[in-house]
């Protein structure tokens, strides 16, 4: 039986489930420091393009606004 209640050090500790009960089915190879791999990584942290994208519209208009 394979313990999937904790992250495996060296891998993704990419986690689904449940608060309380959450399993890491992830097990690709992750570099030492690092949480996630490749793919969940693109998934937990917002690429630079999409963040610009996001700005362009909301935050530079409420500062202008503000500064206005
Ligand atoms: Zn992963």
């Amino acid at each position: 039986m394979s313990d999937l209640s904790l992250p495996r050090p060296g891998c993704c500790k990419w986690a689904e489930g449940d608060s309380g009960s959450y399993t890491f089915p992830c097990s690709n190879r992750v570099e030492p420091g690092v949480s996630y791999c490749d793919d969940h990584r693109s998934i937990v942290y917002i690429p630079p393009e999409e963040r610009r994208r996001n700005r362009g519209g909301g935050m530079n208009t409420s500062f202008k606004r503000i500064a206005a």
